[in-house]
């Protein structure tokens, strides 16, 4: 990091959660610019009523009557602010099909229910095509968010985030993809940096304030004050709630200084090669509860 000055790292610690919302976002786009796209073949209902496939290759695997019925977009189910009025009380018992087609780009419906009244409603074909979750889709999606080891990280200037809601987005999907972001430029006064951050999310006061230095101190209460070498690690674990964005702020960095790269671990993959090669430890660490403090006095 020696040619950044003024340069800020982000590291975001909830990837998959964020990565999902994002992904409905993106999903909700394909599905506008995909309305005009071909209506599929009339779908079939399996005889028990528990399900329906459509034989279109868009739309793989089934699609259950409960989630169809769960997911309903007519008036009665839907508000006119997108948000979903479906009782969740009707989903607790039996959830048949009993009619279904394709009509203009809706797939319309019929429903029985033991515990709630018979329903007739529809839900958007683009919809259901871009939140298919067979398998199929699923695994599609998760080798397009494969762990991006050793690749570049992407490199954004601060006036982009800053000027245009364009660059904002532009960060916050980085932060999704990548798990981090290099941020070139960000002027070192602490009312342009708030305000960036501000953009996003209100800043998250710990035991350290809102802001805090990390400088060399001649008698430090913390390593992170010294001038040794840190592992990788995370801050602020011993919190309920740690946060959900870390951002460093590169001052000042002289080139006669020797040393101090940052380094960055996508902890996804290790998780990853954990699960699939060593899982009898990867099930230690998953299911035996661990517990963090923090103990310091003068904090
Ligand atoms: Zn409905």
């Amino acid at each position: 990091m020696n040619s950044l000055t003024a340069s800020m790292w982000c590291l975001p610690r909830e990837l998959r959660s964020a990565r999902i919302d994002l992904f409905s976002r993106k999903a909700l786009l394909i599905a506008r610019s995909l309305s005009s796209s071909p209506l599929p073949p009339p779908p079939s209902i399996t005889q028990d009523g528990k399900s329906l496939s459509i034989p279109d290759p868009s739309y793989p695997g089934r699609y259950h009557a409960i989630w169809l019925r769960h997911h309903c977009q007519c008036p009665e189910c839907m508000a006119s602010t997108g948000q979903r009025t479906v009782p969740l009380s009707i989903l607790s018992g039996s959830v048949r099909l009993t009619g279904a087609k394709v009509e203009g780009n809706r797939l319309q419906m019929d429903w029985e229910l033991t515990n709630g009244d018979p329903h007739s409603g529809y839900i958007d074909m683009d919809w259901l095509k871009a939140n298919n979750y067979s398998k199929e889709s699923l695994s599609a999606y998760n080798a397009s968010i494969e762990p991006t080891v050793g690749k570049t990280l992407p490199v954004m200037e601060h006036k982009e985030i800053i000027d245009s809601t364009g660059g904002l987005w532009k960060w916050l999907y980085n932060l999704n993809n990548t798990g981090a972001c290099l941020i070139k430029n960000v002027p070192q006064d602490l009312s342009s940096y708030r305000k960036m951050v501000e953009s996003v999310c209100p800043v998250l006061k710990t035991i350290y304030g809102e802001f805090f230095d990390v400088k060399i101190e001649t008698d430090p209460i913390n390593i992170a004050y010294t001038d040794e070498a840190l592992d990788f690690h995370m801050d602020l674990v011993y919190y309920q709630s740690p946060p959900g964005i870390q951002l460093l702020h590169c001052i000042r960095n002289d080139s006669c200084i020797e040393g101090g790269h940052s380094l960055l671990l996508d902890v996804l993959p290790v998780v990853e090669e954990m699960r699939k090669n060593h899982h009898e430890e990867f099930l230690t660490l998953t299911k035996i509860p661990a517990t963090f403090q923090k103990i310091h006095f003068e904090r």
